[in-house]
């Protein structure tokens, strides 16, 4: 009967140590959980307290890496002051330069003798976009070289098939001849049919004026200032001016020319915009 008795004692003081071990164990899960959630909770810094769901949802935030790389500077658009002329009576206007109050320039790059991956990396490197005015005579050995321009955003634009610097010496068909068939060769080989036009050396008249209207371009470009043998030659002046157009080309001296327009621009606080953004 004793032993009976101390027995059931023996079991009542067992079953009461292992309630209470539960119970502490219980409090001290609860108590390290508190202490993990506020710890979570202090991780991140929020407005207004949390709730236990919203820690748990914070917690899975993923965990953002900021990039450090620099951004590129990206080139201001304005809107365009004045417009190109329009085309009066089937004679594409002559564009020199634009009266613009806007703080812009047009770089404009001819030919496409020279070619080296560095002048396209050069134009985005500085964030330049140029209008190319190309003749088949200096590309055709590799007209695929100027695609990745055009996939950057520069324009390809006419400058005739074979670059005769006497064009104005010939007949309209001749003439239209040159620009029409340049035309048509920059719409096969870079998906977009040309508007501008430049002659070769520069020399124009009426009579050139008409085919290039009749080849669909909208006008003539010319230039008032140039990029040359790595420095800034003016028509007017010894600056930039807004409105100006700037020729280069593609030579060997690219980088130094490029380098010495860049300065003359930055100078001025210019910079460059499309031309074709400037037509009627
Ligand atoms: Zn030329």
């Amino acid at each position: 009967m004793k032993s009976r008795r101390y027995r059931s004692h023996y079991l009542l003081i067992g079953f009461m140590s292992l309630v209470a071990g539960m119970v502490l164990g219980l409090g001290l899960l609860a108590y390290i959980t508190y202490l993990s959630y506020t710890a979570h909770a202090a991780a991140y810094t929020f407005d207004e307290p949390l709730s236990f769901s919203q820690m748990i949802k914070a917690d899975k935030k993923p965990v953002k890496v900021i990039a450090t790389m620099p951004k590129p500077t990206p080139t201001p658009v304005v809107t365009p002051d004045v417009r190109i002329a329009p085309i009066v009576d089937g004679l594409a206007p002559i564009v020199t330069n634009l009266q613009t109050n806007q703080p812009v320039v047009f770089l404009t790059i001819d030919d496409g003798a020279h070619k080296t991956p560095d002048e396209l990396q050069m134009l985005k490197d500085n964030h330049l976009k140029a209008t190319l005015f190309l003749a088949r005579l200096f590309i055709d050995e590799d007209p695929g070289f100027f695609t990745g321009f055009a996939a950057a955003g520069n324009l390809i634009e006419d400058h005739t098939l074979n670059h005769n610097i006497n064009m104005v010496q010939t007949s309209h068909e001749q003439q239209k001849a040159e620009i029409c068939g340049m035309a048509d060769y920059e719409l096969q080989h870079y998906g977009r049919r040309p508007i501008l036009y430049r002659p070769p050396g520069g020399t124009y008249n009426q009579l050139m004026q008409r085919a290039a209207a009749d080849c669909g371009m909208k006008a003539l470009v010319t230039w008032i200032a140039k990029a040359n043998g790595g420095s800034m030659q003016y028509q007017i002046g010894d600056h930039l001016r807004p409105g100006d157009i700037v020729l280069m080309h593609f030579r060997p001296e690219f980088r130094q020319d490029l380098q010495a327009f860049i300065d003359a621009m930055k100078s001025q606080h210019l910079h460059t915009e499309l031309l074709e953004n400037w037509l009627p």
